[in-house]
């Protein structure tokens, strides 16, 4: 079974259309890539996953499960986390304190977990800095660590490669490697269409609400998603 499915699902906001039956499926470590121009709709439907907005139609069905009405601490707790655009830690606080902060269970075991996650990963940070130290790319990191000390199985991740250098995207893709590898499915919103032949095995094409190109990313040349992201009647050789 999927990790996460959802069909035909459509949305509207003031009697405007933004979702028109959109269809997609993620399993165990696939990298899906989710790439559309501005207001394609990219992010209600993520926000629909996550339960930040309701679905007028469709269904969303997680792992089997059909989720009648989704909410965010019900997103999470099946396992699905959003790693937000631009991270959102207490600067203040230690790294350590920003990844457990309101998560229940045992302080030992948590941080045991942790420990073995970032030895899996094959990642050295110091949980006793302050994150105001941190840069974007290690706030990123620590916004991932919060989601699998979570045991989420479902990443989300919104233009993560947007404040990133060059040698820090190639260590992400390194993170994100490693994570499907444990058999973590991640969700990977993007304008660049390198990124989706470099990091994903499938693609969504998003253009006003509807999926206009689907599949594995090995059946299609970069020429295909420009065609997919373009409006039907624009001659691509003019672009
Ligand atoms: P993307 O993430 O692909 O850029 P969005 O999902 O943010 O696109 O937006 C798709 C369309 O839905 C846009 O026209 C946007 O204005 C509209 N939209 C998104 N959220 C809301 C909202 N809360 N209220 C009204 N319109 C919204
Ligand atoms: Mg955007
Ligand atoms: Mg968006």
């Amino acid at each position: 079974t999927s990790l996460v499915e959802c069909r035909e699902i459509c949305k509207s906001f003031s009697g405007v259309e933004v979702l028109k039956g959109v269809n997609l499926s993620l399993d165990k470590g696939d990298v899906l890539a989710i790439i559309g121009g501005n207001g394609a709709g990219k992010s209600t439907l993520m926000k629909i996953i996550m339960g930040m907005y309701s679905k007028d139609k469709g269904e969303l069905i997680i792992e089997g499960n059909t989720v009648d009405v989704m909410n965010p601490s019900k997103a999470l707790k099946n396992g699905i986390y959003l790693v937000p655009q631009e991270p959102l830690l207490f600067p203040n606080m230690t790294v350590e304190e920003n990844i457990f902060i309101g998560l229940p269970g045992n302080k030992g075991e948590n941080l045991q977990f942790l420990k073995n996650t970032l030895d899996f990963l094959d990642w050295d940070i110091d949980l006793d800095r302050q994150a105001m130290t941190l840069s974007i790319a290690e706030q990123q990191l620590v916004e991932i660590l919060k989601g699998l000390v979570r045991k989420s199985k479902v990443l989300i991740l919104d233009e993560p490669t947007s404040s990133l250098t060059y040698n820090e995207v190639s260590s992400l893709f390194k993170l994100i490697n490693k994570l499907r590898e444990d058999g973590i499915g991640i969700v990977y919103i993007t304008h660049r269409l390198t990124e989706v032949f470099e990091i994903a095995n499938k693609i969504v094409i998003l253009r006003d609400g509807r999926v206009t190109l689907e599949g594995s990313v090995s059946e299609f040349t970069e020429a295909d998603l420009i065609k997919g992201l373009l409006p039907e009647n624009v001659e691509i050789s003019k672009y």
